[in-house]
């Protein structure tokens, strides 16, 4: 058996190789690496794909977030909420920005910012919320676009996590995450559900004029070639992230199915482990999986994740401690605990889950999870 991983990629480029070597040698051929007729159409592909107005291919998901900020006209001093558990980069490009990340406690079921657990935390100098789509999943964001509404607020969608995922809305209507707040941005890193082949992000809104000035923004604020109308950065997609991107979009459905009949598998098995808490499912989102996360409520995470490796099953602990226990954001912190955030902290642990887990890896998976749980 080959080395187990918690994301095979591999298997997944031998699937497609003939078709993406060939897409590959198309560019080399062209010698168009930046920008050009391959990456308009990846973006317009994603565009349709999530039925949003436009799509603005950047470098990476990190940068996707600094844009939008940039774009929306955030101003030092300006408050933007986030939730405290989530990966650093949300909150990163807040103070790099020279803003104020604003911490908050997620639903200890969906592991997301609620309007309920935001609207505490507004202030006046209050200008944006993230919410981060964690782990494949939806927030619930009708209630938080009517708050952002009522306080004037953007919402800023991380959808880093959950490209593909379904939101529905109290009234029945449907929209796919990234498409919901006023921007929404994602990261193509090879690992996420649509991953490419190097760096990647975009940002995407259905907003004409903040289209214009997230373009702007991310070539060096210019309107119009030499003409810079205000300061921006450098970051774009490449051709060649671009053609395996738009390859793989075509295939993004049945890879989210691949990843929920994985997790359903999961679910049927550790379903007999009172110790563990399988991932909720929202009845308002579709999931995605990016993550298949567990809580070990009644036992020792740290000794199960060692007990797997013991045995060739990669774990991973995302994430182990609460953004405002980080070193770098200790100084935007009030004091205090956050309780969901402690208690995810500590019993979160992420198994193997990629498009490619067949049955057989996966029997052997559970199989070492049940090893540990019914020893004790
Ligand atoms: C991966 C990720 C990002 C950053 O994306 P990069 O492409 O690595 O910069 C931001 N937010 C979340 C929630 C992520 O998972």
């Amino acid at each position: 058996m080959t080395p187990l991983q918690m994301v095979d990629l591999k298997s997944q480029y031998l699937r497609l190789k003939p078709e993406l070597d060939a897409a590959l040698i198309e560019v080399l051929d062209s010698t168009r690496f930046i920008g050009g007729p391959k990456v308009d159409a990846f973006a317009q592909n994603l565009a349709q794909y999530l039925g949003v107005k436009h799509v603005i291919p950047c470098a990476n998901g990190t940068d996707a977030l600094q844009i939008a900020m940039m774009a929306l006209g955030l101003k030092p001093g300006d408050e933007v909420i986030v939730p405290t558990f989530t990966y650093v980069a949300t909150a990163e490009v807040i103070a790099l920005l020279g803003l104020v990340p604003v911490m908050v406690d997620v639903d200890p079921k969906t592991f997301n910012i609620t309007a309920d657990l935001i609207e505490p935390a507004i202030t006046s100098r209050t200008k944006a919320i993230v919410p981060v789509h964690l782990f494949g999943q939806s927030a619930d964001m009708a209630p938080i676009m009517a708050l952002a509404e009522k306080h004037g607020l953007y919402v800023i969608e991380d959808n880093a996590q959950a490209i593909g995922a379904t939101y529905t809305f109290p009234d029945g209507s449907r929209k796919k995450t990234g498409a919901i707040g006023h921007v929404g941005c994602t990261s193509f890193f090879p690992s996420k559900n649509l991953g490419c082949y190097g760096d990647g992000g975009a940002m995407m809104t259905n907003d004409d004029e903040l289209a214009a000035k997230l373009r702007m923004v991310a070539n060096h604020g210019q309107s119009r070639q030499y003409y810079h109308d205000v300061i921006g950065v450098n970051s774009r997609l490449d051709a060649m992230q671009a053609v395996i991107l738009d390859l793989k979009l075509r295939h993004l459905d049945e890879y989210n199915a691949a990843r929920a009949a994985a997790a359903g598998r999961y679910d049927e098995a550790f379903a007999a482990l009172p110790q563990l808490v399988t991932p909720y499912r929202d009845p308002r989102s579709t999931h995605v999986f990016h993550q298949y996360t567990l809580q070990v409520v009644d036992g020792d995470r740290n000794a199960l994740q060692k007990f797997l490796a013991e045995r060739g099953v990669p774990s991973m602990i995302y994430y182990p401690v609460p953004l405002y226990n980080q070193a770098a954001f200790a100084h935007y912190w009030k004091g205090g605990t956050l309780p969901v955030t402690e208690h995810l902290c500590k019993t979160v642990i992420s198994l193997p889950m990629h498009t490619e887990l067949d049955d057989q890896t996966q029997q052997y998976i559970i199989e070492q999870v049940f090893l540990m749980m019914n020893d004790k």
